[in-house]
């Protein structure tokens, strides 16, 4: 019964995942790992927010999916807090508004060094760190756009974030779709070989878990589904609110990554296929809860 519910989840996670070259890429482990591990975790820092040059303002795929995690966990009782940069913050906080959620917001600096790393650590301490769609460091310590534009001078690389992180034997789990995001390091060879301008744009960080999806948000909310197969509790925002908190972050500036348009719209895939997924991910969880339900 736990097997057909995994298979839905993990069709969801990947839809369209071909269309990135990384369709061999396995997550369902990870999934499920990266479940187990946030039931069980004290607190979570969860980092998102990727910049697009030609509008100077954050893309809607990262802060859906990040609010989405952030919302379950808060459910859960696990304090959080989101880190992001200047480009998404505005984004975030509107967001978090619409959901009523009452987690951390914490704006990254450009310049960001392992000295700040440690500082955060310091200070939030979490035990778990989570990145959805974060820009990481390709090989020559630079951070890319899918298109290979330098973004250094835009964003800080939070890479020693989940390095110090790893040292301190904190959980780090990341959630991509490219494969420049932070944490992605585990297939960069993979992505050097299948991804148009792999070779430039391949992240090194490596994550302890690696969820792949077709887009991002699509990864979180994933994660959020198995979290509420753990939980024996839906965990997922309301259908109604996928669509909303797009027009929230649209209405606020956040443009679609692919397109570089102020529109309802995530990596190229419009208001009712996210609305779609989202349902779908809504409807499995229910399915397998009820079906648990009657067991017990
Ligand atoms: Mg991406
Ligand atoms: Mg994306």
């Amino acid at each position: 019964m736990r097997d057909e519910f995994y298979a839905g989840i993990d069709r969801l996670v990947r839809e369209h995942i071909d269309q990135r070259g990384l369709g061999q890429v396995a997550s369902l482990g990870a999934l499920r790992q990266a479940s187990r591990q946030l039931s069980a975790s004290r607190s979570v820092l969860i980092v998102t927010g990727f910049p697009v040059r030609a509008r100077q303002v954050g893309e809607t795929d990262g802060p859906i999916g990040a609010l989405s995690l952030a919302y379950a966990l808060e459910r859960l009782g696990k304090p959080v807090v989101i880190l992001t940069d200047r480009y998404s913050c505005a984004l975030i906080a509107s967001g978090m508004g619409l959901l009523g959620l009452e987690s951390g917001l914490h704006c990254l600096p450009l310049h960001f060094s392992r000295q700040e790393a440690i500082r955060l650590l310091d200070r939030f301490n979490p035990s778990h760190l989570v990145s959805v769609e974060r820009p990481g460091r390709a090989k020559d310590g630079r951070i890319y756009s899918m298109r290979g534009e330098d973004l250094s001078d835009l964003t800080p690389g939070i890479d020693d974030l989940f390095e110090v992180a790893r040292e301190r034997n904190r959980m780090t789990i990341a959630i991509g779709d490219g494969g420049n995001e932070l944490g992605m390091g585990r297939i960069a060879d993979l992505i050097e070989q299948k991804v148009p301008h792999g070779r430039i744009i391949a992240n090194r960080t490596r994550a302890d878990l690696l969820i792949v999806a077709g887009v991002s948000n699509w990864g979180a909310h994933g994660l959020v589904s198995t979290l509420s197969l753990e939980a024996h509790r839906c965990l997922l925002y309301p259908p109604d609110q996928e669509r909303a908190l797009l027009e929230e972050l649209v209405a606020h500036g956040a443009v679609d990554g692919v397109t570089q348009c102020n529109e309802s719209s995530v990596d190229g895939y419009g208001v009712e296929e996210n609305q779609r997924i989202f349902e779908s991910f809504h409807r499995i969880v229910k399915t397998s809860l009820d079906r648990e339900g009657s067991i017990h």
